[in-house]
């Protein structure tokens, strides 16, 4: 990947003349994939694999990505709940990779982490109050009363009234008890939040109402917050900057602004694309984000987003309709996957017929039809070239040699993406991507509305 090798700064804050609170620089967390009982490794999960960002003080940063991403792993081992496998952490000017465990400890006051499932964190069978005085006692605050006052004030302070000290867990709101996760935080006099899915277990009237109050606490409080979410909607409520994560990688770092209204990757302008919105009748874009996120055990070669990426570049050679492209790719890593049962698709013809058939009644023709029809691809491809390839490839593939139907495929339908790495790029001030797109000044594909035939 070699990526990481020279550490990437973060460009999207370079305009700011004050030292970031938080750097992270080469970030990388790998587990080992072990069998046997000499616990042999024989691969790894690159769960997060070299990400550098900035966190400024009194700044909202966010991390967006689908889940498994690796966003939850990137917290944890930031703050060392896990330990990194590679990279330097800096927080407020000190490497804190190289801390010992005391030293850590103050770091954890001074960083606390919101998780999505406030419940986890707390004892049924203590009240409110004495869950947000804890800490404070912890810190050796003996005076109960003093430690009562702050419990009413920080209440307060997150929308929740002083008799709400006396409540159990239990009787609260999901929301509510975000709340109490926040103000148990607080109790730290913290300089830095990161709430990893802090509203992703509540109603979305109340996510936004979190997010409104996670915001003016911010300010009062003058705290810098890293939030990590799998929904935009999310990150476009409250952040400053956002850094878009695909397979262990930052993907695009810019202003919240920039990166909403002009996103550069291909894969940010796909999760815009799936933001539901509240007209009923807007269909978005049409572009959908289909399939997983593969394994990060095995991540695609060149760019990791290449095999679901609606914008793929196209070989030289020919003229395909984009949305047209992507499925002859998705037949292509479809039968490089092993995973197209021609047999299968005989069958699904031959029901459909007197129950006298059977599958070696159907035609090649017939099978042939039914494959395009399986992968959304026209029966015609409307460019005579790149029809030939895929009418021969797919004659291979229906007289029983898959093999060289993958390599017409391969050698005639490649592409530089999933060849090359794209290194992250300066798409605009402020704002980094990585695509190869950008590398070669390719524009933004049109992408237009389909209508898929399934
Ligand atoms: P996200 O928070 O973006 O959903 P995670 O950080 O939880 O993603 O996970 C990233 C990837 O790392 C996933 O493929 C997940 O299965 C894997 N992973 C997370 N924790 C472990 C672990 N302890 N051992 C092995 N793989 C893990
Ligand atoms: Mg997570």
């Amino acid at each position: 990947m070699g990526k990481g090798v020279s550490p990437v700064s973060d460009q999207s804050g370079a305009a700011r003349t004050e030292a970031p609170l938080l750097s992270v620089r080469n970030l990388t967390k790998h587990y080992p994939i072990t069998t046997g009982l000499r616990s042999k490794e024989v691969g790894r999960v690159r769960a997060v694999d070299g990400i550098d960002f900035d966190v400024y003080p009194g700044e909202t940063v966010g991390i967006v990505g689908e889940s498994g991403c690796g966003k939850s792993t990137a917290a944890s081992s930031l703050i060392r709940l896990e330990e990194p496998t590679e990279g330097t952490v800096r927080f407020d000017g000190e490497d804190i990779t190289r801390y010992d465990q005391a030293e850590l400890k103050a770091f954890r006051r001074r960083v606390q982490m919101i998780f999505q499932d406030p419940e986890s964190s707390f004892d049924p069978r203590m009240s409110i109050g004495e869950a947000i005085a804890e800490p404070l006692a912890v810190q050796g605050l003996t005076d109960a009363s003093r430690r009562r006052e702050i419990v009413v004030d920080l209440l307060e302070r997150v929308g929740l009234a002083a008799g709400d000290a006396d409540r159990y867990p239990h009787e609260l709101s999901g929301g509510q008890k975000q709340r109490v996760g926040l103000a148990r935080a607080l109790s730290m006099n913290p300089d830095m939040i990161i709430a990893d899915e802090p509203v992703s277990a509540l109603d979305v009237s109340i996510q936004s109402e979190i997010l409104a109050l996670m915001t003016d606490l911010q300010e009062s409080f003058g705290l810098s917050i890293l939030i990590i979410s799998h929904n935009l909607a999310v990150i476009r409520q409250i952040c400053d900057r956002v850094a878009v994560m695909y397979l262990g990688e930052i993907v695009e770092l810019g202003t919240a602004s920039e990166v909403f209204t002009n996103p550069q990757h291909p894969y940010t302008r796909a999760l815009l694309a799936s933001i539901p919105t509240a007209d009923p009748t807007d269909r978005g874009t049409g572009i959908e984000l289909t399939g997983d996120v593969p394994s990060p055990s095995n991540p695609p070669t060149g760019c990791r987003f290449h095999t679901r990426c609606p914008e793929l570049i196209q070989p030289d050679d020919y003229a395909f309709e984009q949305s047209v492209w992507r499925r002859v790719m998705d037949l292509r890593q479809k039968l490089d996957g092993g995973t197209v049962d021609v047999d299968a698709i005989r069958e699904g013809v031959v029901t459909e017929r007197e129950p006298s058939e059977t599958p070696d009644d159907v035609s090649a023709t017939e099978t042939k039809a039914r494959l395009r029809d399986e992968f959304a691809i026209p029966q015609s491809l409307g460019d005579s070239r790149a029809e030939s390839v895929l009418e021969a490839a797919l004659d291979d593939l229906v007289s029983g040699n898959p093999a060289a139907a993958r390599e017409r495929l391969a050698t005639e339908f490649a592409t530089p993406c999933e060849s090359q790495s794209p290194t992250l790029e300066d798409a605009t001030a402020g704002q980094t991507a990585s695509c190869l797109r950008l590398e070669n000044e390719l524009p933004p594909t049109e992408l237009e509305q389909t209508v898929r035939s399934d």
